[in-house]
């Protein structure tokens, strides 16, 4: 087996089971390991450290399996990581059918992403490892689910940095039909696996569309008045659905995407809600909501769950200003009492500078607000303590006050 031997120093991250293993990093590779294969990996001094899977295409040259060395990186070993993965979110099943099954880094098999929607399941290999395992890890995820259909959606730019082909197809069983009707919560949605973003729907924000929901019913109790809502950066009308679920009178769901939009609307009628209840708009959410102030429009709810603003370090600072200016707007927007829901997938922008940007925009806005709570990806998006890097979605609950 081929082996890395760390430059000095460079095995303190490993030992703390930081999973990651940069070019850089390495001081020489004994052998010639090819994409995908796995590496024994050593300190400069000869002790071994972890079993690791070698990219020779990425910077991120190698990602650790394991850090036992008596383990054995086989399909049995990958089985069981799977099964314990699905185990740990039998409990998510009642609250929803769509559910993320294994989540990478956090789940010990970096790189591999696999989403349930109902019968159906969606997978991503991400990394060159969990590509070299495919048939392997596939049949795990048949047998530890019982579902036979699995869509490949492996089309994501992480690839290419890996060096590996994208692909768009199914991986076992059938075609996946066109839509397939997902539960959350209570509510329904009609979810495009081939199309949709990531692997067809943002199975992280469950949890907080369901607090949207609850929102909806405690601002009819408490504001006893009709309320309008702003659902900003809708995609498929997720939290239009929750808020108009739980007692928003009025819904204004914004997204550039027709074809999400499209799909937005048939959730809001599947979900038996009133189409007079509805106003939808194809249009730049920053160009719009200085159009909604103009026309002197209030909120009393507003999101904003906005795509990854940030894609590096290199990109924070105009992210923070782009980040800035959508919850200044929708700040000038917001009701008195009103409640803002407001989101960061990127995870270059911790959460720390994310509540500073948001604190510079209430203060910019020159109204008084309240941080309620602090928001993150449900549990089946874990962060691994020792991969901080995993972490990306925060939001914050504030309300106007
Ligand atoms: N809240 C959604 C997920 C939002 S994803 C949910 O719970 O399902 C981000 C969305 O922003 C995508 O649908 C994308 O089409 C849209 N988008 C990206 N840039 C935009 C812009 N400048 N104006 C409006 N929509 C935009």
């Amino acid at each position: 087996m081929a082996e890395l031997v760390l430059k000095p120093g460079k095995e303190r991250s490993l030992l703390r089971r930081h999973p990651w293993i940069y070019d850089t990093a390495i001081g020489r590779v004994k052998g010639s390991p090819a994409s995908g294969d796995t590496v024994a990996v050593r300190s400069h001094d000869g002790k071994w450290l972890a079993w690791a899977a070698y990219s020779p295409s990425s910077t991120l040259r190698a990602r650790c399996w394991s850090f036992d060395e008596s383990d054995r990186i086989d399909a049995s070993w990958l089985a069981a990581r799977v099964r314990a993965a699905v185990a740990r979110r039998a409990h998510l099943a009642e609250a929803s059918d769509a559910v993320r099954l294994v989540f990478g880094e956090a789940d010990a098999l970096p790189g591999l992403i696999a989403d349930r929607y109902a019968d159906q399941l969606v997978v991503q290999f991400q990394a060159a490892g969990v590509e070299g395992h495919r048939d392997a890890l596939l049949d795990a995820l048949v047998a530890a689910t019982g579902c036979a259909n699995v869509f490949d959606r492996s089309d994501s730019a992480g690839r290419v940095r890996e060096g590996l082909p994208a692909v768009h197809g199914v991986a076992r069983g059938a075609e996946p039909p066109l839509r397939i009707a997902i539960h959350e919560h209570g509510r329904r949605a009609w979810v495009d696996v081939r199309g949709g973003h990531k692997t067809g729907y943002y199975i992280d924000q469950r949890e907080n569309r369901e607090l949207a929901f609850a929102l909806a019913v405690r601002a009819r109790r408490q504001l006893g008045r009709d309320l309008g809502a702003l659902n900003c950066f809708c995609y498929t009308g997720g939290f239009s659905v929750a808020l108009a679920a739980g007692g928003a009178n009025h819904l204004l769901s914004i997204d550039s995407s027709a074809d999400a939009l499209a799909l937005a609307k048939m959730n809001w009628q599947l979900n038996g809600l009133p189409e007079a209840a509805a106003e939808w708009q194809a249009a730049n959410v920053f160009e719009a909501l200085r159009r909604l102030r103009a026309d002197g429009r209030r909120f009393d709810l507003i999101v904003l769950d906005p795509p990854k603003f940030a894609a590096s370090h290199h990109h924070v600072d105009r992210a923070a200003r782009a980040y800035k200016d959508i919850n200044l707007s929708a700040l000038r927007l917001l009701a008195h009492e009103g409640y803002l829901l407001t989101f960061s997938c990127s995870g270059a922008i911790g959460v720390e500078l994310f509540q500073k940007i948001v604190a510079g925009a209430v203060a910019d806005a020159g109204v008084e607000a309240q941080m309620l709570r602090r928001l993150a990806a449900g549990e089946d998006h874990p962060l691994r303590m020792s991969h901080p890097e995993g972490e990306y979605l925060k939001g914050l609950l504030l309300q106007r006050v």
